[in-house]
């Protein structure tokens, strides 16, 4: 792959001219595993200030220094769906932070219920993986990977925004496009308990969906459920 097609996510601010030393992984990346050298392009984004071309100015033991061409992309806003699933094994928790990042969620929430089977994650790897995923699709933002919550303080918290809960147990209508800014509940392999679902149900702005016919795994539910909600963003 050369280094035209290498994005990389930079803390900013990003601006014409600017040095940017880079990460010490970041630079073994881009000096011994792409074997870039002076000269070479790439592109960096910060999440705020669009995305830049930049060139390889020096690569030294200690770090690479790019310095800021042109900005090849302006920031443009992104969906503000947020994505909360219970918790799953890591591999499926890692599965679902990647397949969430590249559909557009905004902020992914892990949530402890009754039948989680993991009440902890590492946080660092998981906004490692939004990074990476987000570079990969192109995305001008890295979603916010918040620390797991526990449901009952989820839901006694819960801001004016509205919130999907996927209840695959009763009738209800299809997941559909929502406007924004919107919300996505999955529950675990188990499901949630009754308790759960009706306290749930009393939260304000919450509306049961169903996800189809079909009883999918949970990490398909969050994958899938976060399809249909964002089908309509660009
Ligand atoms: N209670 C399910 C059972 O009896 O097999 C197990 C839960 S399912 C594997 C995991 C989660 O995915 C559910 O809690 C729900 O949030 C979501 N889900 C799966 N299929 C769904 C569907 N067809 N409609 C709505 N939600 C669904």
């Amino acid at each position: 792959m050369s280094a035209a097609s290498i994005r990389l996510y930079v803390p900013g601010p990003l601006a014409a001219g600017a040095e940017l030393a880079l990460s010490e992984a970041q630079s073994h990346y881009l000096a011994n595993v792409m074997r870039a050298g002076p000269g070479d392009t790439l592109r960096v984004f910060d999440g705020a200030s669009g995305e830049w071309r930049a060139s390889v100015a020096k690569v030294s033991r200690k770090a690479v220094v790019l310095t800021l061409t042109a900005q090849t992309r302006p920031q443009a806003p992104e969906p503000d769906a947020w994505l909360c699933f219970a918790l799953l094994k890591r591999a499926k928790t890692d599965l679902v932070v990647e397949k969430a990042t590249e559909l557009g969620a905004a902020v992914i929430q892990p949530v402890i219920t009754a039948r989680t089977n993991a009440d902890h994650v590492n946080l660092d790897r998981l906004r490692a993986i939004a990074i990476e995923a987000a570079e990969q699709c192109e995305r001008l933002a890295v979603p916010e990977i918040r620390p797991p919550v526990a449901l009952p303080k989820l839901i006694a918290h819960w801001p004016a925004r509205p919130l999907f809960v996927a209840d695959e147990r009763r009738t209800s209508a299809l997941l559909g496009p929502a406007a924004e800014p919107s919300a996505l509940l999955i529950g675990p392999e188990g499901g949630f308990t009754e308790a759960e679902l009706e306290a749930i149900a009393r939260t304000p702005q919450v509306s049961r969906v169903s996800l189809g016919a079909r009883i999918l795994r949970a990490e398909t539910a969050a994958i899938a459920g976060l399809a249909l909600l964002l089908a309509a963003q660009p």
